[in-house]
């Protein structure tokens, strides 16, 4: 029988993470947990500490910063988990390097790089699993403010597989992040502490001020709307998601 989404979502909506992650575990066998290297460990930890089958994967773009790689094995070490790490086509970022060098994104925007980079790789791992599981938080930027706790994956379904996804913390604060990363003495990455707070690519990530919002330093360039790189493409309105769409 189907997954009922909408009755998860509305008997969930105030749960605590850890018991979403419960119910996603329960509800399906074959699951995935996607891992950015940065403070979504806090689901990491908590997978570990629930236990159950959940895989748990991270996007290697190729271009993310040698603090992120050295975190990854430090988390890999420190739970004694596998983290699979998803590449990118190797023909296809031969192909977008040769036609637009290194650093497009600065000039066409950050989506096509994203679309080889990120997209494609994850749409290859999200077609083994029937849900996921991300660090989403609706206090991250305007296009996460309505995430709910569980969701129909748009963008990642296909004919004949649908795609559920969890988003345990959407009703966290970075605060509160913070604070069960402090009180559970989870490892973080380093780059935290030289004023980066949302980390993602090297060339796409800078570090922000005090008063800046964590998604501030990414794509710096863009607008805050289009701060998405295709995982979470539902977050954006149809009207704006066009140009992801066509690259992905
Ligand atoms: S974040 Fe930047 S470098 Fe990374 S895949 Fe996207 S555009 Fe490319």
């Amino acid at each position: 029988m189907a997954y009922d989404v909408d009755n998860a979502a509305r008997s969930l909506e105030q749960a605590d993470p850890r018991d979403i992650i419960r119910e996603a575990v329960a509800g399906f066998d074959r699951i995935a947990l996607s891992f950015s290297g940065a403070e979504d460990v806090v689901l990491v930890d908590m997978v570990a500490d629930l236990g159950g089958d959940v895989q748990i994967f991270c996007l290697d773009t190729g271009r993310l910063h040698p603090e992120t790689y050295r975190f990854l094995d430090k988390v890999r070490d420190h739970y004694g988990m596998d983290i699979e790490l998803m590449f990118p086509d190797a023909e296809a970022v031969q192909q977008l390097v040769r036609e637009k060098g290194l650093f497009s994104f600065y000039r066409d925007g950050h989506q096509e790089c994203c679309a080889v980079r990120k997209i494609e790789p994850l749409r290859r791992k999200l077609a083994t699993v029937d849900a996921w599981i991300t660090g989403q938080r609706r206090d991250q930027s305007p296009t996460r403010a309505e995430v709910p706790v569980v969701q129909n994956d748009r963008a990642f379904s296909a004919p004949g597989h649908p795609l559920v996804k969890f988003n345990p913390l959407a009703n966290w604060s970075s605060e509160q992040v913070w604070a069960y990363i402090a009180e559970y003495q989870v490892p973080y990455n380093e780059l935290h502490e030289r004023g980066f707070k949302s980390i993602g690519c090297e060339p796409c990530t800078r570090p922000v001020a005090p008063h800046e919002h964590e998604r501030a330093g990414r794509w710096w360039w863009e607008a805050a709307t289009q701060k998405e790189c295709g995982l979470h493409i539902t977050n954006i309105r149809e009207a704006d998601i066009k140009p992801v769409r066509e690259s992905a």
